[in-house]
């Protein structure tokens, strides 16, 4: 007999609570079904695609040093897990089948059909927290509901993580041989589009290891000051590898604890306001899992349902390809579809011009985001997008409409992002690569704003008046 490990968005040996539990009952068969055909239907584009092949591609050969071998099943849809894995598991004798929980509402519901079916079978099945420092439904208001404001939601964090919480898994031991050989790595996927530069997304544990490392050694303790200028490579970087668990974020909290004289909450502001950031992840996680309207393409807040949202399919396609007039908006877009990744500055700018200046609706910003982001996460990406278009939870109140370029000259000031991603403003002064004059622009080719601020902005703040009261 043998445990069977589910991996899914897990990829990493380390400090991975369903793999350690699993060896704890040795020997242990590693399983990962991947469905091409769900994830392009739920909007993920090549780069993302790209970065999870080479991550499972990463983790069987780091199985394959601890001797777990790494069984591969292309499916058509998770609507055919329960079958495969009973399959597999009465192939190689399973007992038990583990795996970690993922809280958007189709994978809870793939997993409980998963449970039924494998339980039916006679087969142990337990599902562990591990993304998450409390799982969701841990940490709820006074009134018993879930959190629907960050700060008190990340002051209950604080508050009640303790020394246990952050302990790291045991790294499994090499186990002895077994007769199941590991498979072949998946062929790469089909892709629409070539993905970015796989140099600038190296996959797997070693890749996010380094990169934690290098950020700690010499980012992190001036993070505060630098985290909103997209010219200097000021943040970790980390968003990918912690979106398909290359690295936990207990890895994270650790190194940052070790790094900040145990302390999580005080002491170097870098540090402090970095892990608010993953406190912020985990904030959406439990949005996800505790208001699953979210999860069906709906406001968090029912009222703005309501708005009436532009039809506006030339401004639609301006933004996408970074053709605004906007140079910041446009330099975000541009780095969005070069390398599949985007300043968390820049995403809140472009996602307020979307919704705001130009009132197309944020449902069809978050499916472009999704189909080029390597980091692209439902829950990150949804709560991103509901506090932008002010339609979310602990939501930027609607009349916050960000003057994109007042917001150039405070974090780009010296016009080095745009001059990198709209090299057609390169040459000119950089006071004039915010707002470009007419004569430059004929010059230059540049566009010319699609909208004026003052006047859109209006437009935004009577949509909204308008709606019907909160319920
Ligand atoms: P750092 O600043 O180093 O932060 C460390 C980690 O904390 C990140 O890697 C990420 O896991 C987490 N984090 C940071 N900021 C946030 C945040 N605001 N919300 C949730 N988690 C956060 N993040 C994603 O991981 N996937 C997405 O699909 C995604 N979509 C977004 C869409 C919009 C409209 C907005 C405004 C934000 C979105 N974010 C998303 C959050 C954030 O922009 C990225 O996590 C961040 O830019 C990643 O860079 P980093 O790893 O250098 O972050």
């Amino acid at each position: 007999t043998c445990t069977l490990m589910w991996f899914r968005s897990d990829l990493r040996i380390h400090d991975n609570t369903a793999l350690a539990a699993a060896t704890r009952r040795s020997p242990v068969i590693a399983v990962f079904l991947r469905s091409i055909p769900h994830w392009q239907r739920h909007g993920h584009g090549a780069n993302k695609l790209d970065f999870w092949h080479r991550g499972v591609a990463a983790l069987g050969e780091a199985l394959a040093g601890i001797g777990i071998p790494l069984l591969h099943r292309d499916i058509d849809d998770f609507d055919e897990a329960p079958a495969t894995l009973l399959d597999i598991a009465r192939q190689v004798d399973a007992t038990a089948l583990h795996f970690n929980h993922e809280y958007p509402l189709d994978e809870q519901r793939r997993d409980r059909a998963v449970t039924a079916a494998i339980h039916q079978a006679g087969i142990m099945v337990t599902g562990h927290h591990d993304a998450v420092a409390f799982a969701p439904g841990e940490l709820l208001t006074g009134k018993g509901d879930y959190h629907s404001v960050f700060t008190p939601f990340a002051r209950a964090w604080h508050r009640q993580l303790t020394a246990q919480r952050l302990a790291l898994c045991d790294t499994p031991s090499p186990q002895a041989s077994i007769r199941i050989e590991s498979e072949r790595p998946f062929a790469a996927p089909p892709l629409a589009t070539s993905p970015a530069d796989a140099g600038l997304w190296p996959a797997g544990e070693a890749a996010a290891a380094d990169r934690l490392e290098r950020f700690l050694r010499f980012r992190a303790h001036r993070y505060a000051q630098q985290r909103d200028f997209p010219a200097i490579v000021g943040t970790s970087e980390l968003s990918p590898y912690l979106a398909l668990g290359m690295i936990s974020h207990r890895q994270c909290l650790q190194a940052a604890l070790n790094d900040n004289d145990g302390s999580l909450a005080e002491g170097d502001a870098g540090i402090v306001s970095w892990v608010n950031e993953l406190v912020w992840r985990e904030f959406y996680r439990h949005v996800a899992a505790g208001f699953p309207r979210v999860c069906r393409h709906r406001a968090f807040q029912r009222h703005t349902e309501a708005l009436a949202w532009r039809d506006d399919e030339t401004g639609f396609r301006a933004w996408c390809e970074g053709r605004t007039g906007y140079p910041i908006v446009d330099a975000g877009m541009r780095q969005l579809v070069r390398i599949g990744w985007m300043h968390n500055r820049l995403r809140m700018i472009v996602a307020m011009f979307l919704s705001k200046h130009l009132l197309i609706d944020w449902r069809r910003g978050e499916a472009f985001f999704l189909q080029h982001l390597v980091d692209g996460e439902f829950c990150a990406n949804n709560g991103g997008w509901q506090w932008a278009a002010s339609t979310g939870t602990d939501a930027a109140p609607y009349f916050r409409v960000f003057n994109p370029t007042t917001q150039s000259h405070r974090f780009d000031a010296e016009g080095r992002f745009i001059a990198e991603y709209v090299p057609e403003l390169a040459e000119l002064p950089a006071q004039n690569r915010h707002a470009p004059s007419d004569a430059q622009r004929i010059d230059t080719g540049y566009p010319s704003p699609i909208v004026e601020h003052k006047a859109a902005r209006i437009r935004a703040l009577d949509a909204f008046r308008t709606l019907p009261p909160p319920t």
